[in-house]
């Protein structure tokens, strides 16, 4: 096991609370469907701005960027490829103008959408990609990195390296969703392959998110730690599963409800715990009541 520096400060007085979704509340601040979230890092700053600091108010000792889209893949879908330094500087300055030395910022990197055993794109041109949007994320200053939401070890594995290259922490995220038990990614990944792969490729931490409801990951969480060699783990649920209703995604699981699973998260081995889709700064406060006390 080799820690680095940030994540050793960071956890040296226990297990860290991370922030909750983001599209959510972009969407309750009037992200209409189909709109490109990150874009709003340009246009809507101060909306973007809002919910960072909507987290660090709640609690949250990390928060992330909106930059989850900020590849150029992504971005061209909005005909917006050439943004991809605007984009991600302005994410990562919003998340730590917002946290103003009261939490860290771990900039976002989302898949790229591509699919690499497609043959949509090479390898080269993905760690191309995520080598511009890291070293974008950096100039705006993020403390690390948060490669998240990856359902292929390959692409996530290229992710890492071109994340490393900046010196930052690097921490990896995979959804496990798939599978009749809904431990393995769309790719069929387990978390024990995905631990050897993401620590081989360089990360600092692995983890899960996305996906499923908080009560799947207590399981994927105890593999992910037997697999993690020492290296941390963090673990962002779902509010549960959508239900659909008029077209809008409707989360069930209460911030309480949400909140009863950190016990049984800590057990299993979470060093960082935060929430994913249809979380908010609620989610964070409940949480935030059963972790343990920290001196600060
Ligand atoms: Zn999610």
């Amino acid at each position: 096991m080799n820690l680095h520096p940030t994540l050793q400060a960071l956890l040296a007085r226990g297990p860290v609370l991370t922030d909750g979704a983001w599209g959510t509340q972009l969407q309750a601040r009037g992200l209409a469907p189909g709109d490109t979230p990150d874009l709003w890092n340009l246009t809507q700053p101060q909306k973007v701005a809002g919910v960072a600091r909507a987290y660090v108010e709640a609690g949250s000792q990390v928060i992330l960027t909106n930059t989850f889209g900020g590849n150029r893949f992504r971005l061209a879908e909005a005909g917006t490829a050439d943004k991809v330094k605007e984009v991600n500087e302005a994410g990562a300055r919003l998340s730590l103008e917002a946290a103003a030395g009261r939490a860290l910022v771990f900039a976002s990197i989302g898949p790229s959408g591509k699919m690499l055993m497609n043959g949509d794109v090479t390898a080269e041109e993905l760690f191309a990609a995520f080598s511009e949007q890291a070293a974008a994320l950096v100039r705006g200053g993020a403390d690390g990195l948060v490669i998240e939401t990856l359902a292929d070890l390959d692409e996530a594995a290229i992710a890492i390296r071109a994340a490393k290259a900046t010196g930052l922490p690097v921490v990896a995220s995979m959804v496990f969703d798939s599978g009749k038990d809904k431990n393995r990614t769309l790719m069929g990944v387990t978390p024990e392959q995905a631990a050897a792969g993401l620590i081989k490729a360089g990360a600092d931490a692995i983890g899960s998110n996305c996906g499923q409801g908080i009560a799947g990951f207590v399981k994927i969480c105890a593999r992910l730690k037997a697999a993690a060699n020492g290296q941390p783990v963090w673990i962002k649920g779902n509010a549960g599963l959508p239900k659909m209703v008029d077209g809008k995604a409707i989360y069930e699981t209460t911030p309480q409800e949400f909140a009863s699973f950190i016990p049984a998260l800590l057990a299993a081995g979470a060093n960082f715990i935060g929430g994913c889709c249809g979380t908010s700064p609620e989610f964070i406060r409940a949480a935030r009541q059963r972790l343990p006390d920290q001196q600060t």
